[in-house]
């Protein structure tokens, strides 16, 4: 006889201001498990209700979740261009990291390339949401490609945070993961040497004197929580450090982690959708598993084990800041094949938030919208 344990068992409670809505979702699933049966061991059986029905799974959405206004304006930026151009575009690295995205704009004609020297003189090259180095900017000018560039408003923030700092006089600090294409864009940005940290304990390999003044600038899709961990250590070593508020950083990484963080309080297991190399779907991941429950990140519902559903009564499932919205539904669609399912969705913040064209871009209409859907 299996055992089932009460997600509300093992949950602590809210600390945050929405409290109250969480109360109501609580009480909502709590009379969802009430129609549970008693098992042997004097548990409740969350799945199988008095009769022995298997219960409906419950499907618990996060919000927000998927594409962020980051991620819709590079995606748009490379529909308009196709229709403008009406041939190949090429785009230096995924565009954002999502293969699906990335296969969606390439059978429309867009040209994935790893590096410049791949693309043919004057063809019209676009620069990923991430950023790049200025010896990339210098690179394209230097072999005559027009450019069009998707890198994310915030991301540009950051880089003049960056290069602000560095000409102010302090040593800079960047707070990130090395390798990531966004770091590299960031350090390329600034005309001066960059301390890259990921963790506290970089913090203390940070070889400057003790009383160097000290700028940071972070990543955007890091852990909110980590993040400050890592200035506080910065803060401790060092006796003169500045920088921007982590939440003033990127509204779309903050309001999903605090989305995730809510959805793991009424989850027996969290599904995040997003792929391996975006680092906001993996943040999305590590905060489920920080709040003590099973979390997987899956690419779509291809991803989804029917074993994780073993014993589950609640599953929430958010994605990352570059999955569209279809992969959540093809991951509905996959638990919908394993157990009849109740779908509903957390209470969260409303993103208003969009971002400009570039200016070349304005005027031309996209025949399919970003979010993949016939404008
Ligand atoms: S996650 Fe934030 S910084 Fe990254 S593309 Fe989206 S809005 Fe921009």
């Amino acid at each position: 006889m299996r055992v089932f344990k009460s997600t509300l068992a093992r949950r602590p409670p809210p600390t945050n201001g929405l409290a109250i809505h969480l109360v109501c979702e609580f009480a909502k699933i709590l009379l969802i498990r009430q129609s549970g049966k008693q098992t042997d061991a004097g548990r409740i059986d969350l799945v199988h209700s008095t009769d022995g029905e298997q219960q409906p799974l419950q499907v618990i959405l996060a919000k927000p979740r998927g594409f962020c206004a980051g991620v819709v304006r590079a995606i748009e930026i490379v529909e308009r261009a196709l229709e403008r151009e009406q041939k190949p575009v090429y785009v230096r690295h995924e565009i954002v990291h999502n293969r699906h995205v990335v296969e969606k704009l390439r059978r429309k004609g867009a040209i994935f390339v790893d590096e410049l020297a791949e693309i043919p003189a004057g063809a019209l090259t676009i620069f990923s949401a991430h950023g790049v180095a200025q010896s990339v900017e210098q690179d394209a000018v230097n072999r005559g490609l027009p450019v069009i560039d998707a890198t994310c408003p915030l991301v540009t923030k950051v880089h003049v945070q960056g290069r602000k700092y560095a000409k102010s006089g302090r040593a800079l600090v960047l707070i990130g993961h090395e390798g990531h294409a966004e770091v590299e864009g960031t350090m390329g940005q600034v005309n001066a040497p960059v301390h890259l940290v990921s963790t506290v304990e970089d913090v203390a390999l940070v070889a400057l004197p003790l009383d160097t003044p000290i700028a940071y600038v972070t990543q955007t899709t890091l852990s909110v929580d980590d993040t400050r961990d890592v200035i506080a250590a910065l803060q401790a070593r060092f006796s003169d450090v500045i920088g921007p508020d982590v939440a003033e950083i990127c509204y779309a990484t903050q309001n999903r982690q605090t989305a995730v963080r809510d959805l793991a309080l009424v989850s027996d297991l969290v599904i995040v959708v997003g792929a391996a190399n975006s680092s906001n779907s993996r943040r999305l991941q590590e905060i489920g598993l920080e709040m003590g429950v099973p979390s997987y990140l899956v690419d779509d519902g291809s991803g989804v084990d029917p074993a994780w559903l073993d014993g589950i009564a609640a599953v929430g499932i958010t994605a990352g800041a570059s999955a569209p919205d279809e992969l959540v539904e093809s991951v509905i669609d996959a638990l919908r094949n394993l157990r009849q399912v109740r779908v509903s969705q957390l209470d969260g913040v409303d993103e208003h938030i969009e971002f400009s064209l570039p200016p070349q871009l304005r005027q031309v209409e996209p025949r399919i919208a970003a979010n993949g859907n016939p404008a």
